[in-house]
């Protein structure tokens, strides 16, 4: 299968591989499946789906995954040897990431050789999967603090050997958006080859630099649903598309209705549920109190919400506390089907924020109903 034509800038996400690699994390097949096709119905280009050399299950599950005949193109994650991409083919994907360490710390500290066995190895790996047929990813492991010299004589191995597209992986998660910018504009004005960003949110960065990146030049990027990934995670699906979208104006007409959907699904498969104020798929990031921002976005939304929470399936939410005006607490006494009048409207604010500072807590529909209650009885 080739690129699919109708995207400039491709996702690959790899909540199913590097997600699943997050320290504790295990999907079943079936919650898988689920992901798997969410994802695929929300639009996502590209699935990276397991690494089949750990064995056969892993295979077993990435041979369910290629038997649903999803849109999205399966890929597999290799190491750069022989074996793996056997095992990968074993599976019935079309598709490989062969990963070579590429720093020299890497190369001589994890590996114990040099320049030229990774060069080597790169060949015999990709010649044999380019044999098969195979769309190959060469995935840069460690790039961020490679020799760009030596990443570009790579990347002209990679391209003469037939590979679709080079993966620059910050796997530490040490680069700014400006160096991912201009290393990867680097290696984009040396070569014709696709170019692919994997970040990694340590220095809590991995969204910046995957949009760093496309600026650069980059067309594929490595995302996960929340952010789930190695250490402090990966660059999160949802934020990066949001961003593209909303701050640089690509928009990857992805359904993104749903990305509050995909995000409590992976939440709940991993364990790991997000916190309500998560950027974009946060619960409670439409929320507003002070009465400013409140009376401001009743007006206009524009005024105070960058996009329409609808946009990722959340609604605007108008909390109830000590910072709270009378429209907020007029909209949010509306919902309940309560009408007080204009005159008693102050002093039932004063009750409200009072409530609300002794509880140390904002005021639910059970609390304002029951105050309600009390001033009418009072009145
Ligand atoms: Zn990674």
């Amino acid at each position: 299968m080739d690129t699919p034509k109708n995207q400039q800038i491709v996702i690959d996400d790899t909540t199913l591989r590097d997600g699943e690699q997050t320290a504790g994390v295990v999907f079943t097949l079936a919650e898988k499946k689920r992901i798997a096709r969410m994802l695929d119905e929300i639009g996502v280009g590209e699935l990276e789906c397991g690494i089949p050399a750990m064995g056969r299950n892993e295979q077993a599950s990435i041979r369910a995954l290629v038997d649903m005949g999803l849109a999205a193109r399966l890929i597999t994650w290799n190491r750069a040897v022989i074996a793996d991409i056997r095992a990968s083919l074993a599976t019935g994907v079309r598709a490989v990431d062969i990963s070579l360490s590429v720093s020299d710390i890497h190369i001589q500290r994890k590996l114990g050789k040099s320049r030229r066995w990774v060069k080597e190895q790169l060949k015999v790996a990709l010649g044999f999967a380019k044999q098969h047929d195979l769309y190959v990813s060469v995935g840069a492991e460690d790039a961020s603090r490679a020799d760009l010299d030596f990443l570009v004589e790579l990347l002209r191995i990679a391209e003469q050997e037939g590979a679709d597209r080079f993966r620059f992986c910050d796997t530490l998660g040490i680069l700014d958006p400006f160096s991912t910018f201009d290393k990867v504009k680097y290696l984009a004005d040396r070569s014709h080859l696709d170019l692919e960003v994997h970040t990694h949110n340590d220095l809590g960065m991995a969204t910046a630099n995957a949009l760093a990146g496309i600026r650069a030049g980059a067309r594929f990027v490595n995302t996960t649903v929340n952010g789930l990934g190695e250490r402090a995670g990966n660059a999160p699906l949802e934020e990066v598309v949001m961003a593209l979208k909303h701050a640089c104006g690509i928009d990857l007409k992805l359904d993104t209705s749903r990305l509050v959907e995909v995000s409590k699904l992976v939440g709940e498969a991993s364990g790991r549920p997000v916190s309500e104020w998560k950027a974009v798929v946060g619960e409670k990031v439409f929320s507003h109190e002070s009465g400013l921002h409140a009376d401001g976005v009743l007006k206009f939304p524009g005024n105070y919400e960058g996009y329409d929470p609808g946009e990722v399936g959340l609604s605007r939410y108008l909390v109830l506390g000590k910072h709270s005006g009378r429209h907020g607490l007029q909209e949010r006494l509306g919902k309940l089907g309560l009408v007080l009048e204009n005159s008693r409207l102050d002093s039932f604010l004063e009750r409200v924020r009072t409530a609300a500072q002794a509880a140390k807590r904002p005021l639910n529909d059970g609390d304002l109903l029951q105050l309600f209650q009390q001033q009418i009885r009072v009145a």
